[in-house]
């Protein structure tokens, strides 16, 4: 059994059928099922259909579309249609329409415009959710709960009054007391001492910089202000079905939700890709969040929502290249999804997103894109046996989204550079090209499993996330500026690492961020020069070895890269320190990997643009770049001295011997090892 109760890997898309006149509907279901379609998500923006007056509900068009698709043997992800709330009950209660941080109410006439806090809105969803629930809990289509859409998307906060006693109410309950309040958000500076908690308001527009502890405060409640609407319409789902999964669609590496705590209240993680096919790091950001999605609950997961093509909302809107469509979608199996799913099925013909693709486009049968869509159908049907095998993964990086809030404050940092998202990019890449598999984790999490964790920043660092990495046995490396602050966004006592100290064996003294373009040279012990951009620190090493100095400039000779035997452990493993941010951390990485005895899936030879992932039994090598390359197949693992063992591609079927493979530009395949040995007649 998979994600649901569909057997074998997820193949469809949104399906938004009220947009069609029913006659459509035949045609779709009769197109679905010669793609492979086994799964569409139907209903997300029906509330203004399904419910035209308070608690008046009209049902009959989706039970006959639902009846429709079961009987083509196709499941439905059920929307709780509550994505956007209706006109009416906008116009009844103008409240639950957001406002922005300048203090203005946000007008109908888009999507998923509502005040988290609203408890008008609260109670609409869950009655909405409620009626849906009771009306489908026996349908036989029924595979999912998709709750809401997006959750954060267009609306990740609101300041406006009802926002406010919320946030309130969320601040006593963490605070305790108004003294507690005023001491975490050291109040006492800039004069922002509260003596009622009346007086405190959201971190709205303002004259200067916010104080940047209640602008933490904020980011957290609002994350779990959006978390709360979520848990209330799942509850409701669980008493009525308790056996079908929920979910709700992500948004792939997302600052506004802290999605460890948002998978923790789901079943299922499903996530919205939309990789820009314009951007050359298109296919390792893609990477990352993937590895985020199957990391969050260490699980197989599904890619909800991609793009066929071209999306409709960037300033240029680039369409996929052929093959590319299959590529990225490969690409999803390779790390974790259990299938692949579409924004949308059928192209819309009105709307803001009637030039986004679709898997059935505008053009109809006779396109690219519907021969690209039965295409791909067909490999996902091929790859099948792959659902619900799993990726076991030796590197693990840190995201902490406390942290990332607190990092990226405006207006009141040593320099507005430090972008989580691309720190994290920054050792995520050199890993993914040498085919490791990487996982993300939450510091404090038990992190044993793993020989290298890698935090490429904890500017926010608890004593209990320093003690649980001290505990961590490994090879540990952390990037600068990291044990800075407390839980408060206090500095910790005697600056930098903080409670990190003892672990890295190092005290720093300042932060020297570099000017835009600069430059500052590091030289490793072996006499290995790094370029380093945008930060630097003053360090003195208090019991850590110096590994790489700073060349020239002010730090000339002073201590860049340190590294400590990690004797708080068990004695095997290192803690190395990075003051610093090289161009590329690769020989520092490579010396690390060599220390762990961590080696990629595909060997050290994989040929640049080349993606490799195991998962399970299954071998992913996909070619992201423009010129065909020889990949070395790894040793059979299973009998290593049999020159006769071959894999299997699952994509054609066909065997290939142990050896170098030939992959052209866009192309993959998914090798599994394959005995008996095949006779050599069967080989190419
Ligand atoms: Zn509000």
């Amino acid at each position: 059994m998979g994600l649901t109760r569909v057997p074998g890997l997820l193949f469809g898309g949104d399906y938004n059928p009220e947009q069609w006149p029913e006659e459509v509907w035949q045609e779709d279901v009769r197109l679905m099922a010669e793609a492979g379609v086994n799964l569409v998500t139907v209903g997300v923006f029906s509330w203004s259909r399904l419910e035209p007056a308070p608690g008046v509900h009209e049902f009959g068009w989706l039970d006959r579309i639902l009846d429709l698709l079961h009987a083509h043997g196709i499941a439905v992800d059920l929307a709780t249609a509550t994505a956007t709330p209706p006109p009416w009950l906008v116009r009844d209660h103008p409240e639950v329409m957001p406002v922005d941080a300048a203090g203005t109410r946000l007008e109908f006439g888009s999507r998923q415009g509502y005040c988290p806090s609203s408890p008008v809105f609260r109670a609409a969803t869950v009655r909405l959710a409620r009626a849906v629930a009771e009306r489908y809990r026996d349908h036989p289509a029924l595979a999912m709960w998709h709750v809401s859409n997006e959750y954060a998307d267009h609306t990740a906060e609101c300041f406006c009054p009802e926002s406010a006693r919320d946030f309130r109410r969320w601040l006593k309950e963490r605070h305790r007391s108004l003294d507690g309040l005023n001491a975490a958000w050291g109040t006492t500076c800039w004069g922002q001492h509260y003596t009622d908690w009346t007086q405190i308001e959201p971190p709205r527009k303002a004259p200067g910089p916010v104080n940047p502890a209640q602008l933490l405060d904020w980011r957290r409640f609002s994350s779990d202000a959006l978390l709360a609407c979520f848990e209330a319409e799942r509850a409701v789902l669980k008493e009525v079905t308790p056996d079908v999964p929920v979910t709700t669609n992500f948004m792939s590496v997302l600052r506004d939700l802290d999605y460890w705590a948002w998978a923790a209240a789901e079943d299922v993680v499903t996530d919205d890709a939309y990789p820009d096919p314009a951007d050359p790091r298109a296919a390792v950001k893609a990477a990352l969040s993937y590895d985020l999605m199957r990391s969050l609950k260490r699980q197989p997961w599904l890619l909800l929502e991609s793009a066929p093509s071209a999306v409709s909302w960037r300033p240029v809107n680039v369409p996929k290249d052929p093959g590319v469509m299959r590529l990225h979608s490969l690409q999803a199996l390779a790390h974790g999804s259990d299938g692949v799913m579409f924004f949308q099925w059928r192209q819309a013909r009105y709307g803001p997103e009637k030039f986004h693709s679709a898997m059935l486009p505008h053009g109809g049968t006779a396109t690219r894109q519907w021969r690209e869509t039965l295409a791909l159908g067909a490999d996902v049907r091929r790859l099948a046996e792959v659902a619900g095998s799993t990726t076991r993964a030796e590197v693990a990086l840190l995201l902490d989204w406390d942290s990332w809030w607190g990092l990226e404050a405006p207006e009141s940092m040593p320099s507005d550079r430090l972008r989580l998202h691309e720190l994290l990019l920054s050792w995520y890449a050199p890993l993914h090209a040498r085919g490791i598999a990487v996982d993300l984790a939450p510091p404090g999490r038990d992190l044993s499993g793993y020989r290298l964790v890698i935090a490429p920043n904890l500017y926010l660092c608890t004593a209990e996330q320093a003690a649980a990495l001290a505990a961590f046995p490994g090879h540990l490396v952390v990037g600068p500026f990291s044990g800075v602050v407390d839980a408060a966004d206090q500095v910790h006592d005697g600056g930098a690492p903080g409670p990190l100290r003892d672990l890295l064996g190092v005290r720093v003294e300042e932060w020297r961020p570099l000017p835009d373009g600069a430059v500052q040279e590091v030289e490793t012990a072996d006499g290995t020069r790094l370029s380093a951009r945008t930060w630097t620190e003053w360090v003195e090493a208090d019991g850590a070895e110096v590994v790489a100095r700073y060349r020239g400039g002010p730090l000339d000779g002073r201590p860049a890269v340190t590294r400590r035997g990690n004797d708080l452990g068990n004695g095997t493993g290192s803690a190395t320190y990075l003051s610093c941010l090289p161009e590329d951390p690769a020989p520092l990485l490579d010396e690390v990997l060599a220390a762990a005895g961590v080696t990629g899936v595909a060997g050290p030879d994989l040929p640049e643009g080349v993606e490799a992932c195991r998962r399970g039994p299954y071998l992913f090598l996909l070619n992201h770049g423009s010129r065909t390359v020889t990949v070395p197949l790894p040793t059979p693992t299973q009998t290593t001295t049999d020159p006769d063992t071959v894999f299997t591609d699952l994509l054609t079927g066909r065997p290939l011997p142990s050896g170098p493979l030939s992959l052209a530009p866009g192309d993959a395949v998914v090798l599994k090892q394959s005995s008996p040995v095949l006779n050599s007649t069967d080989r190419f």
